[in-house]
């Protein structure tokens, strides 16, 4: 009876697969779906849109976008893709962007996103300049490039009237980078969300570069603290600073035992801070720290490295001290990327192989801290392309994109998307 219930079940699924037609494209159907005059036409249309997509670059990196304070440009990037022609676009409860095309079936839904935080604080000036077919500014590349790509496949979508069997969601997260901890990714994939079946974010600038795995990364804040006092009179007292000081040099010594072999694995001392006069010992010292790994064995193990090199910073400067009371030390986990590696025969990966080699580029599969790497974590087939055209700089105030054929990558990434949701008869 039981194993009678199993066949009927598996007969029943199969003929829902069948009867549906629901499958993602194959691998050999690639050049089939490209030279389809519905992809035709997207791809003669995202070539049309060259200049307004440019105009729409200029306009959405003037926009400021700091880690936790995206909403002025979510309420941008939402008005640009209703204005493309979505008629459904929410902002959702954490800041995410997003926008639903319904699929002819709606089995299943793939979502294609671009993260809408720069790393910029909000005091930067933010003004594009051209330089040659350079465009200059923070943030310009990495990723209001990318959102413009997602806002490009909506046009291209709507003028070339695409229909497709899978619901499409079409998305702009909230904090991808430095603090944000993937906060707009994670709640798309929390455990009570409708569910996302395959994920393709929008977030480098090789088209060659495609990340199938997650580098992980463990980030800290680091503070020692003490009772602080006058330079002169107090000295003697337990320092805060030199306690960080102590702990950044063991850190460099103890570190490499586990970054000098196997895959590759990094630390950071991103930012350092506190002290209130350059004639006082400080009551705090504190520094932000980037732990990172595509293995979680060796992401464990650098962990313990550098937490033995804060300890025993806190045992060297407290033995140092004259007199007063021993400085104390918090490590406050800030945030966690998960590491994990994503199967590569997916059809999503073997597409994506596919269509680079038919635009003529080589594909170098690769890990990378994107938001792709929540879903790779959880098993689901995720990737993470470039944004097109090319690229340098990112993440400083001389960050540039160039339109080197920007076009190549809109097209890529919409021939990947119908690959995955199913062109609809
Ligand atoms: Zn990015």
């Amino acid at each position: 009876m039981f194993i009678k219930k199993k066949v009927e079940l598996l007969i029943l699924a199969t003929l829902l697969v069948t009867c549906h037609g629901f499958t993602e494209q194959s691998h050999a159907g690639i050049a089939d779906l490209k030279a389809k005059p519905q992809l035709q036409q997207a791809f003669e249309s995202i070539i049309d849109e060259e200049q307004q997509n440019e105009a729409d670059l200029i306009r959405l990196t003037e926009i400021p976008a700091p880690p936790f304070m995206e909403e002025e440009r979510a309420k941008h990037f939402a008005a640009m893709l209703k204005a493309s022609g979505a008629d459904d676009v929410q902002i959702d409860s954490v800041g995410n962007v997003i926008a639903t095309i319904k699929g002819s079936i709606g089995l299943k839904t793939v979502a294609v996103s671009a993260h809408l935080d720069t790393v910029f604080p909000p005091d930067t000036l933010i003004k594009v300049r051209r330089e040659g077919n350079r465009l200059i500014a923070p943030g310009i590349g990495d990723n209001t490039r990318g959102l413009i790509m997602v806002n490009a496949l909506m046009k291209a979508i709507r003028a070339a009237q695409i229909k497709m069997q899978a619901n499409v969601l079409l998305v702009g997260t909230v904090g991808e980078e430095g603090l944000g901890d993937l906060r707009g990714v994670k709640h798309l994939f929390r455990d009570d969300a409708p569910g996302i079946d395959s994920f393709i974010a929008i977030d480098g600038s090789n088209p060659e570069k495609v990340v199938t795995s997650g580098v992980g990364s463990n980030r800290y804040r680091v503070t020692f603290t003490g009772p602080g006092g006058h330079s002169w009179r107090a000295f003697g007292h337990a320092n805060p600073h030199h306690a960080l000081g102590h702990a950044i040099s063991f850190l460099d010594k103890i570190g490499p035992s586990v970054t000098d072999e196997g895959e590759k694995s990094a630390y950071n001392i991103g930012r350092i801070g506190g002290g209130t006069s350059i004639n006082s010992i400080p009551f705090a010292s504190w520094m932000e720290v980037d732990i990172r790994s595509g293995s979680r064995e060796r992401l464990d193990k650098l962990d313990t490295v550098f937490k033995q090199a804060v300890q025993q910073a806190l045992l060297t400067e407290n033995s140092a001290r004259k007199y007063g009371p021993e400085l104390r030390v918090e490590i406050k986990k800030v945030g966690e990327r998960p590491a994990a590696k994503g199967k590569t025969d997916f059809n999503l990966v073997q597409n994506m192989l596919e269509i680079n080699d038919s635009f003529g580029y080589k594909t170098n599969l690769r890990a990378g801290s994107t938001d792709s790497s929540i879903p790779i974590s959880k098993g689901i087939p995720a990737v993470t392309i470039s944004r097109g055209g090319k690229g340098g700089e990112a993440h400083s105030l001389e960050e540039w994109w160039e339109n080197d054929k920007g076009y190549e990558g809109i097209q890529i990434a919409l021939l990947l998307l119908v690959a995955e949701a199913g062109l609809a008869e």
